[in-house]
């Protein structure tokens, strides 16, 4: 009895309808939606609680009806029906109506779940696929259930070839075989599973024969039927392959420091030998020329330069000996109880002439005696050394020393106004061959400084540098005095 007049109906009238909005409670499928039950309006035009009156009767409907579609657990919708004729309610058909709601709730909501479930697995499907990572899962029979996009280009396998195969013989070295199938059947015996959740590294085996090695994390799936495990396997032989490559690099840096050191250690113990000689030789020679001043007048000058010569390459092979002590733990000082004060005024004294030569006017604060027990020699190195850098790198410019006893320790400082050093450049000059200057502006081996600071550590004490690139350098030493 029920029309299908609403489809012959001007579009605009339908739309009427689909657009407005019921409250719940308001006008049929409102008060079908609120009470949950079927409802029959026998003239719709003289309906008390029928919004839509006016419509209807321009469009010619009188009789409605309407019921929920409905789960038990869920009212999904509400369906409205007219007739052209005021029709009178029938108990039996809203009954039917009302079980024909529910049948068709349903099977709505049957349809949505299978949609959301196909959505949701090809979403997990597309995300498998994607992975950049192999996901090989496995059955409690240690059979593949899945072998995704990367598994197939890692190991060189088909999905199809591999799902249904037991993982032991298809991946894994047959030396690993047993051990895998042994902790499959503790774990399923025991439910205890030690490779679970990790990160293991292990080897693999590819369709090809060959083994690499690889990282791999095993879960659990959780489900409630029997157990399924999902490895998720990285292929590292790339990165195993960089490991290697930079242990093999460090291992020939270090030897290579090594022999450069041991060649420095032999080189300066060797050059000893013949300079001391030459030392020798040039003394007796000065000797009997002084006895013949013709002589003596034309070999002073040469005579002179090579002594020069043999002092420079003295200190630069003790240099290089303090460096090889230094790095084979052979530096002790050797403290004795003396005025620190006094020992760097002598020191700085016997270097005046050097400075004023190249135009650096020395200047001295050295107020007090600093009492305590120093190594002399090794503090006159330190002194000697940053007065002579002073001197190489602020050539024409001042420089002060000042020296202060605090407490137990000495504090000293050499002030220039050279060049100065870069920040960049502060800490790595007290390392070892360490330089900031190019060859050409002033000769050097980079090691005074890193003889120094040992030195100074050996002291138990620190050196810093403030400086500012063309304002000059400010070198502070703390030492401490020894037991
Ligand atoms: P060397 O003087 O033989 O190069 P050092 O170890 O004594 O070796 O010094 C290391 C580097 O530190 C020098 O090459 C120079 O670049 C920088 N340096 C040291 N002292 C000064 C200074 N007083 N002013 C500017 N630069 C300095």
């Amino acid at each position: 009895k029920m029309s299908r007049l609403t489809e012959e109906l001007p579009i605009n009238r339908q739309l009427f309808s689909r657009e407005t909005k019921f409250e719940a409670g308001v006008g049929l499928p409102g008060r079908v939606w609120s009470s949950v039950e079927p409802s029959w309006i026998a003239d719709v035009v003289q309906a008390p609680n029928f919004p839509r009156a006016a419509a209807a009767r321009e469009a010619g409907l009188h009789g409605a009806l309407a019921f929920p579609v409905r789960t038990p657990a869920e009212l999904l919708g509400v369906m409205e029906f007219f007739s052209a004729s005021p029709q009178p309610p029938d108990e039996k058909v809203l009954l039917v109506l009302a079980s024909v709601g529910e049948q068709l709730g349903q099977f709505v909501k049957h349809t949505w779940l299978i949609d959301e479930l196909g959505e949701s697995h090809a979403r997990g499907a597309a995300i498998l696929e994607a992975a950049l990572d192999c996901v090989i899962s496995m059955d409690q029979a240690g059979r593949i259930t899945e072998f995704n996009a990367a598994a197939e280009r890692t190991f060189g396998y088909s999905r199809e070839h591999a799902v249904g195969r037991e993982m032991a013989e298809l991946i894994i070295p047959e030396a690993l075989r047993d051990a895998h199938r042994r902790g499959l059947a503790h774990y399923l015996a025991s439910g205890h599973g030690p490779v679970l959740n990790k990160r293991i590294e292990l080897s693999a085996l590819r369709a090809s024969g060959t083994e690499f090695p690889i990282e791999l994390t095993i879960t659990r799936i959780r489900s409630d039927g029997p157990a399924l495990f999902t490895g998720y396997i990285r292929d590292i032989t790339e990165r195993k392959r960089l490991e290697e490559e930079r242990s093999r690099l460090l291992a020939e840096l270090k030897e290579a420091v090594e022999v450069r050191d041991e060649f420095l250690s032999i080189a300066s113990h060797e050059l000893r030998t013949p300079l001391t000689a030459l030392k020798l030789q040039a003394e007796s020679a000065r000797r009997i020329v002084t006895r013949d001043p013709p002589v003596f007048d034309r070999l002073n000058a040469p005579l002179a330069g090579i002594e020069r010569s043999a002092d420079r390459l003295a200190k630069l092979i003790d240099n290089l000996l303090d460096v090889s002590r230094i790095v084979g733990g052979r530096f002790k000082l050797e403290p004795e109880p003396l005025d620190l004060a006094e020992e760097l005024r002598q020191v700085a004294e016997q270097l005046r002439p050097e400075l004023e030569a190249v135009g650096c006017a020395l200047t001295l604060d050295i107020p007090a005696p600093i009492p305590g027990r120093w190594d002399r020699l090794r503090v006159g190195q330190v002194l000697t050394n940053l007065l002579v850098n002073a001197m190489k790198y602020g050539r024409g410019h001042p420089v002060l020393l000042s020296a202060h006893a605090q407490g137990e320790q000495a504090r000293l400082a050499v002030r220039d106004e050279g060049i100065g050093i870069l920040e960049a450049d502060q800490q790595r000059i007290f390392e070892r061959f360490e330089r900031a200057v190019d060859a050409s502006l002033a000769s050097g081996l980079g090691l005074g400084l890193y003889i120094t600071r040992q030195i100074v550590e050996a002291h138990g004490g620190a050196i810093r540098v403030e400086s500012q690139p063309g304002r000059g350098a400010t070198f502070t030493v703390m030492l401490s005095s020894a037991r």
